[in-house]
């Protein structure tokens, strides 16, 4: 057995430790004499499981006790929809900012269900190479929220401050940044993030949601997209999933015996250092997002001509790091660097590039 490095944006790599775990306890859950898998979402033993995960987030993110953190399916594209679904019964005005492909995607789907979506700020035109600065959103006092996407998968950019939205909530999609470091929970609305990069296997979507928020949704919307009918039932209305939530217990506790989320930062930023330095240390690759929005999870490079960064993703699969060519709307190269990828992955990964630097 040889794993290799994965830089794939998701799905994407899961600490070895947690899948060792799981493989451990495929057959005979802690004596429980069955799977994960095949147990009742309604036993004892998987009440534990899935209270266990919540309060693993609740200490790891330091979440305030007037938040509900709830455990749903249909990705984080499903929170596109329910976020307006839910928000804008009280003015049907909302602030998006789109900075990306996830965030023009949520954009989209908020106009399905309210007259007064507004482009708070676009980065389109610059092809997305940075964030826009709090005095270039253009904000409506009268809104029901804002949106944000906090980490640009596809593009490789990241909000590096919270944008002041004053007594408007913020919600953010953090699928791609999520557990990467710690933040101030109390500066939002809605969290929310697809399980498949930092959390578990897909499956399983996490919405921390500020109680106050929890009102009744537009007319019509199905009772399963409702946030209040999900909390009041503790993410239990109907069978949650269940694999997902418990491998997300065991990356958690992961997480935990790293140090926690200030750990698990320093390590990232040493990652993420280590490929940017190199980047600006040649002319060879070139990375389009300002130096200040870098992300640290997903980092975007070029060489400037097609066959090359073809050659590229195919050479670097040869010797044993896949998924490292870019999303297709942003071409070129992307190094998704999770928490789950080992400082040895990034080191092989520039060592490559040197090489590969060397042999055009
Ligand atoms: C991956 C991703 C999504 C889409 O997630 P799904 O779970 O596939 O719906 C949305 N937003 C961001 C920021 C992502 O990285």
């Amino acid at each position: 057995m040889a794993r290799i490095y994965n830089f794939s944006a998701g799905p994407s790599m899961l600490p070895e430790e947690v899948l060792k775990q799981a493989a451990e306890e495929a057959l005979d859950y802690r004596g429980s004499g069955m799977s994960v898998m095949e147990m009742s979402h309604r036993s004892k033993v998987y009440e534990g499981i899935i209270r266990k995960t919540e309060d693993l987030f609740r200490e790891l993110m330091n979440i305030p006790s007037n938040y509900k953190v709830l455990f749903l399916q249909g990705g984080a594209s499903l929170q596109f929809a329910m976020v307006p679904m839910n928000l804008l019964s009280k003015n049907g005005k909302a602030d998006y900012v789109v900075t990306g492909n996830f965030s023009g995607k949520a954009y989209e789907e908020a106009r399905l269900f309210g007259k007064e979506i507004n482009l708070a700020a676009t980065g389109k035109e610059e092809k997305f190479i940075r964030i826009p600065k709090q005095g270039e959103l253009t904000l409506n006092p009268q809104a029901d929220y804002v949106h944000i996407c906090e980490n640009n998968t596809i593009f490789g950019s990241k909000w590096k401050y919270i944008p002041d939205t004053g007594k408007v909530p913020l919600v953010a999609d953090m699928s791609s940044c999520i557990l990467s470091e710690p933040v101030d929970v109390s500066k939002y609305g809605i969290i929310y993030a697809g399980a498949q990069k930092n959390i578990a296997p897909a499956g399983v979507t996490v919405v921390i949601i500020r109680d106050g928020l929890l009102y009744a949704p537009l007319p019509g919307t199905p009772t399963m997209m409702n946030y209040s009918i999900m909390a009041e039932n503790e993410s239990m209305y109907n069978t949650p999933p269940c694999w997902s939530i418990y491998i997300a217990m065991l990356v958690l506790e992961w997480i935990k015996k790293q140090g926690g989320l200030s750990a698990i930062k320093t390590r990232n930023q040493e990652k993420a250092a280590i490929l940017y330095d190199y980047l600006d240390s040649t002319d060879f690759y070139k990375t389009a997002i300002v130096k200040e929005d870098r992300s640290m999870m997903n980092v975007t490079f070029k060489t400037g001509n097609d066959d090359l960064d073809a050659r590229f993703a195919k050479e670097s699969a040869a010797a044993g790091m896949s998924n490292l060519k870019g999303h297709r709307s942003a071409g070129g190269m992307r190094a998704s660097i999770y928490n789950a990828m080992p400082k040895a992955g990034v080191e092989k990964l520039v060592s490559f590039m040197k090489d590969f630097e060397k042999s055009k």
